[in-house]
Order: C-alpha cells, then sequence, then structure tokens
C-alpha cells in the first residue's frame, strides 16, 4: 500500500469535482460515512505527504483562484497556525506545563462517551475509532468540553492528540485556544443546539448545552519572539534527519543522495509528552515505510538517538516546527553534545512573515504568498 499514491488520487479525486462545491457544504458534518463534501486529507497534509503549497498550486491549477478559494483558504489556516505559534513558542510551553486538575469522573465519562449528552458521546466514539472528525464537530466538541462539562481546554486538546491522525501541536493548540475564547481574546465558540441540529443534517436535535458561558480567560501574556531562521540551501553535515510530520521528497530526492546517512524518526510514546494512540502510531509508521520504499536513496527507520549519535554529532534535520519533536531534540541536545542544523523550507520562512497578526491580515497577503511559492520550483 503506497500511502504517498493514496493521498495523490484522493487530492486529485477531490480536486476534480468535490472542491467545487467545498463552499457551500464544508460546514455540514454528514457522518463518517460521507465525507464528500471535504477533502479528508488532513492526515496527509500534517505529515506533508500532501504538501500545503503543492496542494495551493494543483487547485490553482484545475480549478482557479475564484472557485476554490475558501478551500484555498483553509489549507492556508493550518500553514498560519503553524506560523503563529512559531512566532509565540510560549503557548506550547504553557500548555506542556499545564497541571490538569479536572473532575476525574467527569474526565473519565468524556473519555469514554459517558456525558449523556449523545451527539458528543457518538463523537468519542468516532475519534476514537476513525481517528478523525469533521472540523464544525471539532469545534463542538471542543465547545461543550470547555463549557458544558467544565472541563479544561487543556485535558481536550490532548486528548485530541492522543486520537487524531491529523494531530498537530498548532492546528489542535490554536484551535482549542481559539473556542475557549483566549486565542481571540474574549471571543469564544459556544455551541448551539440549533445550529448542530441544522448541520448534522438533524441526526441530532434538542441538545442540552450550556449556551450562555464566558470565554475563558488567560492572564499570561505571549509575547511575540521573532524565530531566527537560517535560510537553508546547502548540505552541511553527512547526516539527515527526518521527523515523521515533514515526509514530503517531490524535488528532493537528489539532494537526499548527497546525505551518507539519511535516518526517519518519529518519536515513540516515552518520548513524548503527549501520548498517542496505537493506529495514531501505526499511521505514522507506515507514512516511514512508505516514504523508504518509495524514495531510492536509502534511509534507516529509528528513534534511538545513542545509535545515530554514536558515530557523528552533527546533523542536518529538517526543522519539524514547535512541537514535540522539536522538543525531544533541544532535550537531548546538550546530553549528547549535538550540533543541529536546521532545513527551512523557503516558502515556510516567506509564510511566517505573515504570522505576526490575525488571519485577516494573512488573508490578504495569499495573493502574494501564491506567488512566492509558484511556480513550484523544488526546494531543498
Ligand atoms: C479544536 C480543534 C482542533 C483541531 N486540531 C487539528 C489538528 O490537530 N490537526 C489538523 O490538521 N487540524 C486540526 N483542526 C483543524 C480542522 O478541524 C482539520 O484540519 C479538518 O477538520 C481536517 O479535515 P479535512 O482534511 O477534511 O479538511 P478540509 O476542510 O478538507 O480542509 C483542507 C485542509 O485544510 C487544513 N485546514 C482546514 N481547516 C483548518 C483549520 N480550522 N485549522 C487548520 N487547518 C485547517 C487542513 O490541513 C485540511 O486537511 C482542529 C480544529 C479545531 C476546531
Amino acid at each position: 500500500m503506497n500511502l504517498f499514491k493514496i493521498a495523490d488520487d484522493q487530492l486529485e479525486e477531490f480536486l476534480s469535482e468535490n472542491v467545487k462545491k467545498y463552499e457551500m457544504n464544508r460546514n455540514y458534518d454528514w457522518g463518517p460515512e460521507n465525507r464528500t463534501n471535504v477533502s479528508n486529507l488532513s492526515h496527509f497534509i500534517s505529515h506533508r505527504v500532501v504538501l500545503e503549497y503543492d496542494a495551493v498550486l494543483r487547485t490553482l491549477n484545475r480549478q482557479g483562484y475564484k472557485a476554490a478559494e475558501k478551500f484555498i483558504q483553509e489549507i492556508f489556516w493550518r500553514v498560519y497556525w503553524k506560523g503563529w505559534l512559531e512566532m509565540r513558542p510560549t503557548v506550547w510551553e504553557d500548555f506542556k506545563r499545564f497541571e490538569i486538575k479536572d473532575d476525574e469522573q467527569d474526565l473519565s465519562n468524556a473519555y469514554n462517551g459517558d456525558t449523556g449528552i449523545d451527539c458528543f458521546d457518538d463523537w468519542v466514539r468516532e475519534l476514537r475509532e476513525t481517528n478523525y472528525l469533521h472540523n464544525h464537530t471539532r469545534m463542538w466538541f471542543a465547545s461543550i468540553w470547555i463549557f458544558t462539562l467544565n472541563l479544561s481546554w487543556q485535558s481536550g486538546a490532548a486528548f485530541f492528540l492522543k486520537h487524531l491522525k491529523d494531530g498537530d501541536a498548532a492546528s489542535n493548540t490554536l484551535g482549542w485556544r481559539w473556542v475557549a475564547g483566549i486565542q481571540t481574546k474574549g471571543k469564544h465558540y459556544l455551541a448551539k443546539s440549533w445550529n448542530i441540529g441544522k448541520f448534522t443534517n438533524g441526526r441530532y436535535a434538542n441538545v442540552r448545552l450550556n449556551e450562555n458561558a464566558d470565554p475563558i480567560e488567560e492572564r499570561v501574556n505571549h509575547p511575540i519572539i521573532p524565530p531566527e531562521y537560517a535560510p537553508f540551501n546547502t548540505k552541511r553535515n553527512d547526516s539527515l534527519i527526518i521527523f515523521e510530520n515533514d515526509l514530503n521528497f517531490a524535488g528532493r530526492e537528489d539532494f537526499y543522495a548527497e546525505y551518507k546517512n539519511v535516518y526517519l524518526v518519529c518519536l515513540d510514546n516515552d518520548q513524548r509528552k503527549f501520548k498517542i494512540a496505537n493506529p495514531v502510531m501505526e499511521f505514522k509508521k507506515s507514512l516511514l515505510h512508505s516514504f523508504q520504499n518509495d524514495v531510492t536513496h536509502p534511509s534507516v527507520i529509528t528513534n534511538n538517538f545513542n545509535l545515530i549519535t554514536e558515530k557523528e554529532k552533527s546533523f542536518d534535520v529538517v526543522y519539524p516546527f514547535v512541537g514535540e519533536s522539536l522538543d525531544y531534540l533541544n532535550g537531548i541536545k546538550k546530553e549528547l553534545a549535538l550540533d543541529i542544523s536546521f532545513l527551512h523550507r523557503r516558502q515556510d520562512l516567506f509564510c511566517i512573515n505573515f504570522c505576526n497578526k490575525g488571519f485577516f491580515n494573512f488573508k490578504q497577503n495569499i495573493p502574494r504568498i501564491i506567488e512566492e511559492i509558484k511556480p513550484p520550483i523544488p526546494d531543498r
């Protein structure tokens, strides 16, 4: 099973037809059996099996900007969130440090889909079984978690990270913060029974929710810390580390071939703060195997850094962005006396320039960003 081909075919199929109705239908959750109104690509995009910029350019080529504007914007939400967190890494650090003090029974009921709120309990089962939830459902889910079940957004965000195949430090943390009302301060997302009824085609009605809760308050300020990036165009070391969340190799094969050693890494649960469920771990590992099969230059799958560093201490690393892999690397850097050179995609570096303000500002710059990312020059 070639997952890169499956992802590619799935994008192609979505672009050939369904994308045209995306804007009109995307907010409906018709249930796990009918997901034709959305692309269902997030588990591939979050590992960059499908690269955001390629997806945007392919969408433009197939449908033009006007017909697919909303879909393009949604892909850029992900790029924006990543850049936003990159500038404010303390948001991720705070989330990691947070001590969960939720009522144990309430938390256990939520984890097990035993709250008595039918839609929510069904979504818990769906999340555990399919490792995916529709975007609108994620919003309702998070809102019910925080404002009706009175649980902390952090415990909910950790629960999502555990079960979502597309679990991503930026989109997930900031998505939960946005619902809670701390991302856009004072503006929270309150799930309403009528809205759930309408956008689930009446599958759920008269859901008893707290529809009047106040937003969560956050007293901490997260200053912008402009990241220092060295644009990467040259190989510096003989070994390259690629984490599981940036596996796109289009245009990079020749570059990889310049390395003596290429290591593909997916951290195990004992190397992570937020543990992930088996199907999610299995999915990540299957992506590494697909990569290994598809890229002609040999690579080694391992997460044992002692083995990697036995011979050498200097590496090039495809920059994994703020998140678990970067934390782990930073953690062992001193201990193993590592000298790490990060590789940054030029498109990522360009987009980060527009992530210091709100998404509205980013959105205004999408035409400029598109100019910058096309034609699809293979980057290093
Ligand atoms: C509380 C909460 C947590 C979330 N956690 C994650 C997460 O961990 N990982 C993740 O990839 N997305 C997350 N999202 C965003 C969004 O829900 C998913 O990306 C989307 O549902 C994936 O389904 P799709 O591929 O069919 O999306 P489509 O609607 O087909 O969108 C196409 C692509 O655009 C991107 N995208 C769409 N909407 C968003 C969004 N709101 N934010 C960021 N990117 C978006 C995704 O890469 C997606 O695959 C979260 C949203 C919320 C409200």
